[in-house]
């Protein structure tokens, strides 16, 4: 029998203008990887939204994001270090079959895109200015490459999909998500941003690459590169991730 790991509860006020939301979550209470705080992170994530949703309904606006639709799954996906090793692990996990049929698509769409040298001019014009790269962003969505785990225009590993997946709704109709300029397209701004927060959190300063993976190149990404990330228990990375997601906060009223 497997035993149990060891948790703690960490209790925490987070402020947003003059109120104060208490939060509690149960986290590893030994040393380990920002992978294992994963599950809290996103359960994080989601009640964040759910109440930005709730207050927006209430305002009067609808998400009109739908079971079904993967427009925005044809986008860049920006993936933290920490999710890119989740994702592979879950990669690896799958049943073979399917584990390979999900491994060609990334290897295919990588295959188009390096023919390109797309990444190569991404690199360049995340460092140049935020106009080039809003173009780079916009030509990968040209390329049209669904996003490996889209079937059936839905997401096959919804569960565990990653932060920027969550994060990203709309209030304008579907059809506008559908083109790369993006134009009319309403998305929802959270006022924590806890993907800003998450990647900033995870990235390796002392790689020289972009602050994030493209979910694209997860797979190629994590053969190239070994999680040597280092380990802090639950309640440290707590005060870490909330010290980066004060920094990813949006002012009330912004
Ligand atoms: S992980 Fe899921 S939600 Fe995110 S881009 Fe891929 S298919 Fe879409």
């Amino acid at each position: 029998m497997v035993p149990r790991e060891s948790s703690e509860r960490v209790n925490v006020a987070l402020r947003i203008g003059d109120a104060s939301v208490p939060l509690e979550m149960d986290v590893p209470a030994r040393p380990v990887k920002l992978r294992r705080m994963l599950p809290v992170i996103r359960q994080m994530s989601n009640s964040f939204i759910s109440s930005g949703v709730e207050q927006l309904t209430a305002a009067g606006s609808e998400i009109s994001c739908r079971a079904g639709c993967g427009a925005c799954c044809r986008q860049i996906v920006p993936v933290s270090e920490a999710e890119a090793f989740d994702l592979r692990g879950l990669l690896d996990e799958m049943p073979e079959e399917r584990r390979s049929a999900v491994a060609e698509r990334f290897s295919e769409g990588m295959e188009r895109l390096n023919s390109h040298g797309y990444f190569e001019r991404l690199a360049e014009a995340a460092s140049a200015s935020d106009d080039r790269y809003d173009e780079a962003v916009r030509e990968y969505f040209r390329f049209g490459i669904p996003c490996p785990f889209l079937e059936d225009e839905s997401c096959s590993i919804h569960d565990s999909r990653p932060i920027t997946c969550r994060e990203y709704l709309v209030t304008s109709p579907p059809e506008y998500c559908a083109s790369a300029e993006g134009e009319g397209v309403a998305n929802v701004r959270h006022f924590f941003q806890v993907k800003e927060a998450l990647i900033s959190l995870s990235q390796d300063k002392t790689r020289p690459e972009l602050p994030y993976i493209p979910m694209i190149a997860v797979m190629d990404w994590t053969d190239k590169h070994s999680d040597d990330s280092r380990e802090l228990t639950g309640r440290e990375w707590a005060r870490e991730f909330f010290d980066s997601l004060a920094r990813f906060s949006r002012p009330p009223g912004d």
